[in-house]
């Protein structure tokens, strides 16, 4: 088994919450200092395969919280050793955000669209926002899964929305209805991609006074800028994988 990259530091396991089978939150507490914006991502490394992660936790809280899919193998090589993680246990970690994807504060709304774990950045941008006190902005956050037990942060999130009204609407939207898994969903149903037009319209968001963003599954991603680059609307997208 390759050993781990002797250049990074460590973060131990202080918590895993299993969302599904398939889908792992890990709260990690890195034996450094850890210093990140809001949406940024940082790397995970374990037996030398070292991978991104968006970081759903904001600045302000004391543990890093990471919403991590399994990809199975052969296709997978990190998500499969993560999700076996257990309390306890230490991972290599980059110390410190990095990339771009991070909260355009200058027009008041905030249109964001995800993919299962795409949430995370938003995530981490709501909460860091919501804990600033400020105000002006408002987050309309659009979430799909193909399961109703897959976004992880909707319980969280609908209680924001109700909360704090005029900063945050949630919107969750699963792509099987049919299946046995969603029997009891009573929510919106179809691709998250597929709606975007119609949230747009009913939220009354018009290019000049919205930031969009796209997180998650490329193919999302790219139906998204293709609807709404057209109207005007400039996305900021994070791809988790290239097709
Ligand atoms: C900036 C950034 C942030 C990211 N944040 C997250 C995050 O918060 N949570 C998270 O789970 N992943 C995230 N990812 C993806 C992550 O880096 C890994 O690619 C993923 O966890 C799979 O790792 P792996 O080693 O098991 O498989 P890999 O060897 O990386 O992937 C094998 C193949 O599986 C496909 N693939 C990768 N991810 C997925 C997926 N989620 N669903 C379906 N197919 C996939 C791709 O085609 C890829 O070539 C992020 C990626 C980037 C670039």
């Amino acid at each position: 088994m390759p050993a781990s990259k002797p250049d990074l530091p460590r973060a131990e396991v202080m918590e895993r919450l299993e969302i599904t089978a398939d889908l792992v939150v890990l709260k990690l507490r890195p034996e450094v200092e850890f210093e990140f914006h809001s949406g940024q991502y940082t790397t995970l490394e374990k037996d030398g395969i070292e991978r991104a992660y968006s970081i759903v936790s904001s600045p302000h809280e004391p543990i890093l919280e990471i919403f991590v899919e399994l990809v199975r193998p052969p296709a997978g090589h990190l998500t499969p050793l993560l999700l076996e993680l257990k309390k306890g246990d230490f991972v290599s970690i980059h110390p410190g955000g990095k990339g771009t994807f991070t909260l355009e504060a200058d027009r008041p709304n905030q249109f964001m669209v995800a993919t299962v774990t795409g949430v995370a950045p938003f995530i981490s941008m709501i909460r860091q926002y919501l804990h600033s006190g400020k105000r002006g902005l408002k987050f309309h956050l659009l979430h799909g899964a193909s399961y109703q037990d897959e976004f992880g942060y909707r319980e969280e999130m609908e209680a924001l929305a109700r909360k704090h009204p005029g900063s945050l609407a949630y919107v969750a939207t699963v792509s099987r209805p049919g299946q046995e898994r969603n029997r009891a969903w009573q929510g919106l149903t179809g691709r998250v991609n597929r709606m975007v037009l119609e949230q747009i319209q009913r939220f009354g968001l018009k290019p000049g006074s919205t930031r969009a963003y796209a997180c998650g599954h490329p193919g999302m991603i790219q139906d998204v800028r293709k609807q709404l680059l057209p109207l005007g609307f400039e996305v900021k997208e994070e791809k988790y994988w290239t097709e």
